[in-house]
């Protein structure tokens, strides 16, 4: 599959540029990047010592939108995604949405372009995060509201959204584990006199620090006992080579929104 990274020079677009010559089939045709990044023009495999067969010897930097793609990967910063999607309809792309921090109206534009083009759209697009939200739903079905539940990630100083979309997508999978609306039950964080803990409250909370890949960790709590699940990253390979995946999987798919779910067959197409 022709597969363009948008984002390219950033540290997921090198990652996944790295990791494409793990997968067979992925063939990489574009490595687009902000019409003013220094690495415009540049050759990939000089600048990232990349070496891989599924990136051409001469495959260049370039600012361009990669008509020739099948399928563009998207690991750019939220304010680009929305002219990025009306590129991908114009030229008919599947689209693999890894950028996280959307606003309310970049969601809707994401559902709407949903209608034309397959898009895989997750916070998180490495297996093991996929099976800990598969777990979370479960045993948040199982144990109920009378486990006070809480969520804690870590992330790397240079992140610059909190909490991280896999916290919240581990939230939505708690809320809907057990039948209720996040909005009405979620705690971001804690300070001064916040009174006792309303019983079904789920609460998120973000640490930052270092060069921490992505840690989290979901925390059901009752007097007697306590279960922790945890997932560690330990290099963005295990986003990358999910992201990989989900560009491959969307190949001759119908339009429409897809999960990481529907890639690793936890949900039926
Ligand atoms: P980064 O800042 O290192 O890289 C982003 C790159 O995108 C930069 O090089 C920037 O120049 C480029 N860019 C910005 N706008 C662009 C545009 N319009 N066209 C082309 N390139 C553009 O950030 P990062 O750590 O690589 O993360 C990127 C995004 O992916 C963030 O939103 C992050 O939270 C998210 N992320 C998601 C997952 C996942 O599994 N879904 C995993 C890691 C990171």
């Amino acid at each position: 599959m022709n597969i363009a990274i948008l984002g390219a020079a950033g540290r997921m677009g090198q990652n996944l540029l790295r990791c494409a010559g793990k997968l067979n089939g992925c063939s990489i045709v574009a490595a687009v990047e902000r019409p003013d990044h220094s690495a415009i023009g540049a050759r990939v495999k000089e600048i990232t010592g990349i070496h891989s067969e599924a990136v051409p010897e001469k495959l260049c930097f370039t600012d361009y939108w990669p008509e020739e793609a099948e399928a563009v990967i998207d690991f750019t910063f939220h304010t680009s995604v929305v002219e990025n999607l009306e590129n991908a309809m114009a030229n008919g792309q599947a689209y693999v949405l890894g950028t996280t921090g959307l606003t309310d109206d970049e969601k809707s534009a994401v559902h709407a372009a949903a209608a034309e083009l397959p898009i895989v759209w997750a916070p998180n697009m490495s297996l093991g995060v996929n099976l800990l939200l598969e777990l979370v739903r479960r045993s948040a079905a199982i144990l109920g509201p009378d486990y006070d539940a809480e969520i804690v990630e870590m992330h790397h100083r240079l992140k610059k959204d909190a909490p991280s979309g896999t916290a919240l997508g581990l939230a939505e999978a708690l809320a809907e584990g057990r039948g209720v609306k996040l909005q009405e039950v979620a705690c971001y964080g804690r300070e001064g006199i916040t009174g006792e803990r309303p019983r079904g409250e789920i609460g998120i909370h973000a640490l930052r620090g270092g060069s921490v890949v992505g840690d989290h960790t979901v925390m059901f709590v009752a007097d007697e006992e306590r279960i922790e699940i945890t997932h560690k990253a330990n290099s963005r390979d295990a986003f990358a080579t999910g992201a990989l995946r989900a560009a491959l999987w969307l190949d001759g798919r119908k339009p429409g929104l897809y999960t990481m779910r529907h890639v690793l067959g936890f949900e039926t197409v």
